[in-house]
């Protein structure tokens, strides 16, 4: 499996919680681990992300970042996953004194270190710029993902509450960012509309969209996203849990696809949804009787829309096609 839409502070594993908890003198609350997940009934984006509160409240040092990233990647491998771009929000690691820097280092070390002995598997982070901090700081997050972009930093993206400023007001942040040649994804068309995707695109330079569910699939939008080759990162179990989107049927997935719209299929966030790519898989499947030529189409698109390497893609797209058949064995299984 493949995820390019992965945040780590939404997929820390409860043994992370525990280890971390006790390494760092945190209280995990009453209610742990029921309050790791999704709050029951949540009904928007911004009650979601009340879940990342105390997950960021554990990584405030160098240690923990770089053990949760090794966590993750060891996690990912084992359950048979070939790629996956992990992202986070350096500045919101600073609570305690650690700079972005050393946030964005810490990280890199942990990545490196899990990938030791891996074969057949890669990868890479992204670095979030957020959208209710000021120019300054999300700046410093450009900069680094700059200073590191031969360290396995492959892309800038911008998450956080989608209604607190449109897209504009981030012109000269992803303008800086597109004259340094980054790579860029902009979290939009989540919690709003067709509109904010197009800005996005028009005025963000995005490559890649984080959700975008909400594009209205007029002529002219389609002309634009295919001309502009833009890749589409859905979330799936994440947009019904935002209210996004009422149910999977809603997904629109063969919509896109028709039109000849990269679509990609993701987690999101695996312990604040509960979710994985196998899972997402499954509940495309359930809805929409997905073949298996679809999911290699699917999967094919997410090779070609990472960041990695021409060579990190060739291997890939090599290991696709000899896990193909047991990826979609596993997704055709009931639980
Ligand atoms: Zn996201």
């Amino acid at each position: 499996m493949i995820d390019l839409h992965l945040h780590l502070d939404g997929s820390l594993s409860i043994e992370d919680f525990n280890y971390l908890s006790e390494r760092n003198h945190i209280y995990l609350g009453d209610n742990f681990p029921e309050n790791v997940y999704v709050p029951e009934g949540c009904t928007s984006l911004e009650e979601y992300l009340t879940r990342f509160d105390l997950p960021c409240s554990l990584l405030q040092d160098e240690f923990s970042i770089a053990y949760v990233v090794t966590s993750l990647v060891n996690r990912l491998y084992n359950s048979g996953y070939i790629y996956a771009e992990i992202r986070f929000a350096p500045q919101l690691h600073t609570l305690k004194g650690m700079s972005q820097e050393n946030a964005v280092i810490s990280a890199i070390s942990g990545l490196n270190f899990a990938l030791k002995e891996k074969v057949g598997f890669d990868a890479n982070l992204i670095l979030c710029c957020m959208r209710q901090a000021s120019d300054e700081i999300n700046m410093e997050t450009i900069k680094l993902a700059d200073k590191y972009r031969t360290k396995k930093v492959v892309s800038v993206d911008l998450a956080g509450p989608e209604k607190f400023h449109t897209g504009d007001f981030y012109t000269p942040l992803f303008d800086e960012a597109k004259r340094l040649n980054l790579n860029i994804i902009i979290h939009a068309g989540e919690a709003c509309g067709s509109d904010e995707v197009i800005r996005a695109v028009d005025l963000l330079h995005a490559q890649r969209i984080g959700h975008g569910v909400h594009l209205e699939l007029t002529r002219e939008n389609v002309k634009k996203m295919v001309e502009k080759r833009i890749t589409f990162e859905f979330c799936p179990t994440s947009n019904l849990q935002t209210t996004s989107l009422p149910e999977y049927k809603s997904v629109p997935l063969r919509e896109f696809d028709k039109y000849g719209i990269a679509v990609t299929i993701n987690s999101d966030n695996m312990t604040v949804s509960n979710t994985d790519v196998l899972k997402e898989y499954r509940h495309l499947y359930k809805e929409f009787n997905l073949q298996k030529y679809e999911v290699r189409h699917l999967l094919t698109n997410s090779i070609n829309a990472s960041f990695s390497d021409s060579n990190t893609k060739s291997m890939l797209l090599n290991e696709l096609n000899k896990k193909i058949d047991s990826y979609f064995d596993l997704i055709i299984k009931e639980e």
